[in-house]
């Protein structure tokens, strides 16, 4: 039988979610790492994987590798599991590949007392979807969906604020990005610089985008001046938004529609310990102006969501 990727990937979380007893995947994920922690006696985020590993019967050691993958699960013929990590890896990006693994040992739990479960695991057409879920289960194990939320509500997000979290929940750029977009559903994130000529700046262009499940994909390269009000040539002059305006972004696929925030890239850094370690950072941020969109700039007011409105408005010229 062959099924094609979506019904695979709804298929497989139903059977995470029933597995652990729980409606939904996301519900599912939750309540496995919480009782993972707790079985570690590891309180708040961010945790140490070790113990987390041990509390599963895994040991994590480092290894050098050139090519592969950046981590694996291996079992001992004494049944003992080994999770093996590339060394080669930044600190913060090894903690979510440290943590993957780990959402790989606790399916392997979970099935033991499900057929239906272990069959999905030992096919091929489910390897992505059981990826997926694992990547899943290492955001939620580094940034647990309740604290990043509250943390989310509690102060307005600006670089200090978003530094705040990195530091908070010691993970990689990428690894928060896209969990900042997934947590609050219905939002963006847009980093944007201005390119040079000898004439002087021209205008703004966005050089990454992360976007909540739904929302539309925005292209690299695409220009400020397809965001009306153009906040991101606003932020440059200098004229950040404090509060959340209603913006739209022409894209060649519809308009997105939502309310926006854009203030410049400024910051300033003190190194964080963790466990008497000097965390280095792991941050290749071009960008000069950040923007949010959608519920993640207000997440108080969840009813002012990120919408794509279907609409062709073509490509302007
Ligand atoms: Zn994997």
């Amino acid at each position: 039988m062959s099924l094609d990727d979506a019904s695979t990937w709804d298929h497989f979380r139903g059977l995470v979610a029933a597995a652990s007893g729980t409606r939904t995947l996301e519900d599912a994920v939750a309540r496995e790492c919480r009782s993972l922690a707790l079985d570690a006696g590891a309180a708040v985020p961010p945790h140490a994987l070790k113990p987390l590993a041990a509390s599963l019967g895994a040991t994590v050691v480092q290894v050098q590798a050139e090519h592969g993958p950046s981590g694996r699960l291996t079992r001992a013929t004494s049944g003992a599991f080994k999770i093996e990590v590339k060394e080669s890896q930044g600190w913060r990006r090894k903690r979510f590949t440290i943590s993957h693994e780990i959402g790989h040992l606790i399916l392997l739990r979970r099935s033991q007392g499900d057929r239906k479960l272990r069959t999905a695991l030992e096919s091929p057409d489910y390897w992505s979807s059981v990826e997926r879920v694992c990547d899943y289960f290492a955001a939620e194990i580094l940034m647990p969906k309740a604290g990043l939320i509250d943390d989310l509500r509690a102060k307005e997000l600006g670089p200090d604020r978003i530094f705040w979290l990195y530091d908070r929940y010691l993970v990689s750029w990428q690894a928060l990005m896209r969990r900042l977009v997934q947590v609050s559903g219905g939002s963006g994130i847009g980093f944007w610089t201005r390119g040079r000529t000898r004439r002087g700046p021209v205008c703004p262009r966005l050089t990454d985008w992360y976007a909540s499940e739904g929302v539309a994909f925005v292209p690299r390269g695409i220009s400020s001046s397809r965001l009306t009000p153009d906040l991101i040539t606003r932020a440059f002059a200098g004229l950040g938004s404090e509060d959340a305006v209603l913006s739209t972004l022409r894209l060649p696929s519809g308009v997105l529609i939502g309310p926006s925030r854009a203030f410049v890239w400024e910051y300033t850094r003190q190194p964080v310990l963790f466990e008497g370690y000097r965390v280095r950072d792991e941050v290749r941020v071009a960008a000069e102006v950040v923007s949010l969109h959608g519920q993640i700039c207000q997440l108080a007011e969840p009813r002012l969501a990120f919408t794509v409105s279907q609409r062709d408005v073509g490509e302007p010229g």
